[in-house]
């Protein structure tokens, strides 16, 4: 078991920790992705867990658009199990100002 990784648009990335996926019992990025209107660039690979519905090259030409919704819906209803990383280099630089400053908001900040 391993992980689940694509690139996106804008130059980010997204990457599921499958291992923390068996355990998961929402799968709520799956449904939270295939709501109308959204990507629907996840989907429950045979064994259940999240893989990609689309091709890698498809996600990283906006098939995954990036809405977030997945990581809200792992941070909330499942095992925080997904990560983004995007190239956010002013926010980055702001919240280093805040660390330093020692009131750094929110998770993973
Ligand atoms: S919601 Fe999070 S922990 Fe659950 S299956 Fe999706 S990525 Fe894994
Ligand atoms: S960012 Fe949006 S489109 Fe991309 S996988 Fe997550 S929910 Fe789906």
């Amino acid at each position: 078991m391993s992980s689940l990784s694509w690139n996106v648009f804008s130059g980010g990335s997204v990457t599921i920790d499958l291992e923390q996926c068996v355990a998961c019992p929402t799968k709520a990025c799956i449904s939270a992705c295939n709501v109308p209107n959204l990507g629907s660039a996840l989907a429950a690979g045979p064994d259940g867990l999240p893989s990609l519905g689309i091709t890698p090259e498809r996600a990283a030409q906006g098939g995954c658009i990036e809405c977030l919704a997945c990581d809200l819906a792992c941070q909330s209803d499942g095992l925080g199990a997904l990560t983004f990383a995007l190239p956010t280099p002013e926010i980055d630089a702001y919240l280093d100002e805040l660390r330093a400053a020692g009131s750094a908001p929110g998770r993973g900040w």
